[in-house]
């Protein structure tokens, strides 16, 4: 099955033209791109989320290292 992609209507696969408004539908040459591009997008963005958790981590880990300098700084002045 699948859905218009016009009117969003449920038809078979494999038709040219959906039975409820008329529009032409993709063929499956065009839906497996669409479907090779969408997966790359998906592929993309979880890279790219992989990516800003790792800079967030790295920044926390940057800002514990410098909370502890900066403790080892103020114990050092007491001295
Ligand atoms: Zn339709």
């Amino acid at each position: 099955m699948g859905f218009c992609i016009s009117c969003g209507q449920q038809h078979q696969n494999g038709i040219r033209f959906c039975r409820f408004c008329g529009s032409q539908q993709p063929g499956e040459q065009l839906l497996a791109r669409l479907r090779q591009e969408a997966e790359h997008i998906n592929f993309l963005r979880l890279q790219a989320q992989a990516l800003a958790q790792q800079q967030q981590q790295q920044y926390q880990q940057q800002l514990q290292q410098q909370q502890f300098n900066q403790n080892q700084y103020n114990q050092q002045r007491r001295w």
